[in-house]
């Protein structure tokens, strides 16, 4: 993992910006989170949390029983804003997404940005490794950390298990 600082942190700011305005979208009732992918200085793919197409039929965020019985990794009931911003990529011809980078946003109802905690969604970490995301960033209380995404897998395994 790598604080970034200077010219990077700067970079890395401008980014986490992003994903917050797309973060505004999000159709989730429970949290509002986005992600940007950007490669080369070049934004391709986006996403934020929702159902599956958007599709309002298919929101269930307020269904307790089957809330209560998610495991941590799936506590939001809609699609994951990384996984929809990986599937944006992917269905984008010609994406570079070997080697991108992923910068990954909660918001609150304000749409004011809040600070990540330790990493825990192996199906975000899983899908990012699979998929050839080469970092996956999270904006700290203490500043934007850079993980290799191998090593943000490992981390959120590790935090998955402290529940
Ligand atoms: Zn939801
Ligand atoms: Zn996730």
């Amino acid at each position: 993992m790598k604080q970034l600082q200077g010219r990077e942190e700067k970079e890395a700011v401008r980014w986490m910006n992003e994903a917050a305005r797309i973060a505004r979208s999000a159709l989730c009732l429970r949290s509002k989170c986005g992600t940007v992918i950007v490669n080369g200085g070049e934004v391709i793919g986006v996403g934020y949390n929702a159902p599956p197409l958007d599709d309002l039929a298919h929101r269930s965020c307020l269904e307790e029983p089957v809330f209560a019985r998610k495991q941590k990794y799936d506590r939001t009931c809609c699609m994951h804003a990384e996984w929809r911003a990986i599937t944006d990529a992917l269905k984008r011809s010609g994406a570079k997404i070997a080697g991108a980078k992923l910068y990954f946003i909660r918001i609150n109802d304000e749409g004011n940005i809040q600070r990540s905690g330790e990493p825990y969604c192996t199906v975000c970490s899983r899908l990012a490794l699979d998929a050839g995301i080469g970092h996956f960033l999270l904006w700290h209380e203490d500043g934007i950390a850079e993980y290799e995404t191998g090593e943000y897998h490992a981390l959120s395994r590790t935090h998955l298990n402290e529940t």
